[in-house]
């Protein structure tokens, strides 16, 4: 493992305790981590309560009106709170990180007068510096596409701030999107498509598994368009990764998220029945059924492609769960385009999905044209794709009932004498067991099926130990 520095206390050091609070995809899950690792470099401990935080800060999501929105609702009531602080002779500063950021730079400033410092999702490894500037009042702002790789910049975690987040873990292996769906600002907002090195992430994995990490999920706003430099001028796809990553002894999982259709090449597939530590779960958004809507969407693949991955991932790995993303009442979808969806839907059969009203972006060219859905129908189609999906996943999880699977354990449940942990396919397990277990696969069987999890109980007897 790596040498770590001592930390240093610097200026900002006198305010203590920081809560990070993460919205939205998984990237901001990551860095959002990142970011407390940053900052207890700097003297900062993590905290949950707002009201014991010196530093807060929001890694925000603009992916949807509704998400942009929450930010500015909670952003009120920190103001609140930070003046109440004030009051009392004591200060809060407030930082607004991530894609709000990137996306409204200085109207945040504008918009909410607590906001101390606005970071963007390339720039925050400049927090101290930042926050150096803003400890006297100063309101700042850094939305820059840094020229510097913040990753080389960030510091690694402790192995206690590693063992203290669990056994499951992820990795940024690819930032950004050079897809323009024209519903989407992530282009905008994450910038082009960029790989991190593959021995960077080869020692963040290690690391992480050193001190007992047991899964690894790759993250990238685009994972399978992964392109990464592996010395000597070569390059390494995601499979190649993958198959990298899969002999770091004591590393048992390995899952990548998101995909797009057109990046799914016949290596990934193929990884699926070659690569014993990829699980046979796949998040490969779809968005529509309708061909028409896919061609106005950008999305530069047919509903026949979708399906012909599906066919070949299931000949590759058969047991694989398929799990996507849907938009209904994208500009000009019709009854029927709307019914492509529903057929496309009925045809995979999803594990798991998340379905979403269109939301216009301001920016995005499907925000401007004229022929928008009504609110009323786009909620009619998201309900009835909604109860068609809930039953899906239902089924799939009923299916599981009677089953073997190894079950990665991950933390005590919620009754005494019952851990929890995760099947291949995603689906959260309860079992009888004890704490030894956590941090291993073990064989369960699966006993039932509730509404979010399913319970099981344990095959090996040494296990139960
Ligand atoms: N890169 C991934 C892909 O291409 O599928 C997903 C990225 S995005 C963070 C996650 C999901 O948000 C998308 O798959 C899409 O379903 C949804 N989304 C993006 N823009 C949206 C919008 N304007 N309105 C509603 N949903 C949206
Ligand atoms: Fe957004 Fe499309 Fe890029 Fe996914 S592929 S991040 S939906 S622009």
């Amino acid at each position: 493992m790596e040498a770590r520095s001592k930390p240093q206390r610097s200026e900002a050091a006198r305010l203590s305790k920081v809560l990070v609070k993460s919205y939205g995809c998984q990237m901001n899950v990551y860095d959002a981590t990142r970011m407390a690792d940053l900052l207890s470099r700097e003297g900062y401990a993590e905290t949950q309560s707002e009201e014991d935080a010196d530093l807060v800060i929001l890694n925000t999501c603009h992916i949807r009106e509704k998400a942009a929105e929450k930010i500015y609702s909670e952003l009120g009531k920190l103001a609140i709170a930070k003046r109440a602080l004030n009051a009392q002779g004591r200060d809060m500063k407030i930082v607004v990180a991530g894609c709000v950021a990137q996306a409204e730079g200085e109207e945040v400033l504008k918009r909410q007068r607590a906001v101390d410092i606005v970071v963007g999702p390339q720039s925050y490894h400049r927090l101290p510096e930042l926050l150096r500037q803003a400890k006297d009042g100063a309101r700042v702002s850094d939305t820059d596409f840094a020229v510097e790789d913040k990753f080389r910049v960030l510091p690694a975690p402790s192995g206690a701030q590693i063992r203290a987040r669990g056994v499951s873990a992820f990795v940024t292996v690819q930032e950004g999107c050079d897809k323009f769906c024209s519903f989407c600002v992530v282009p905008y907002t994450r910038g082009a498509e960029a790989s991190r090195p593959v021995a960077e992430i080869i020692a963040e994995t290690m690391r992480l598994v050193d001190a007992g990490v047991r899964e690894i999920t790759l993250i990238g706003q685009n994972v399978n368009a992964y392109l990464g430099a592996d010395g000597d001028g070569r390059q390494a796809s995601l499979a190649q990764l993958l198959d990298r990553l899969a002999q770091i002894e004591g590393l048992a999982r390995l899952r990548y998220t998101t995909s797009h259709p057109v990046d799914m090449a016949q290596e990934l597939i193929d990884a699926h029945g070659a690569n014993p530590k990829l699980m046979p779960y796949v998040h490969l958004p779809v968005q529509s059924g309708s061909d028409r809507i896919l061609k106005s969407m950008n999305r530069k693949h047919g509903a026949d492609a979708y399906l012909s991955i599906v066919e070949q991932l299931r000949k590759a790995r058969p047991d694989v769960a398929m799990s996507s993303d849907f938009i209904v009442g994208f500009p000009g979808e019709s009854d029927a385009d709307f019914e492509a969806t529903m057929a496309l839907a009925r045809a995979v059969g999803f594990a798991s999905s998340f379905s979403f009203k269109y939301s216009p972006r301001p920016g995005t060219p499907a925000a401007d044209r004229d022929d928008q859905i009504d609110e009323t129908v786009k909620s009619e189609r998201l309900a009835a794709l909604q109860v068609l999906l809930e039953e899906q996943r239902q089924g799939f999880n009923a299916a599981t009932v009677g089953k073997e699977l190894d079950v990665l354990f991950e933390k005590a449940g919620r009754h005494e004498g019952q851990i929890g942990g995760k099947t291949p396919y995603m689906q959260a397990v309860h079992v009888e067991g004890p704490m030894a277990c956590i941090g291993r696969e073990v064989r369960v069987k699966i006993i039932a099926a509730g509404s979010n999890s399913l319970s099981g109980r344990l095959m090996s007897e040494e296990a139960k130990a």
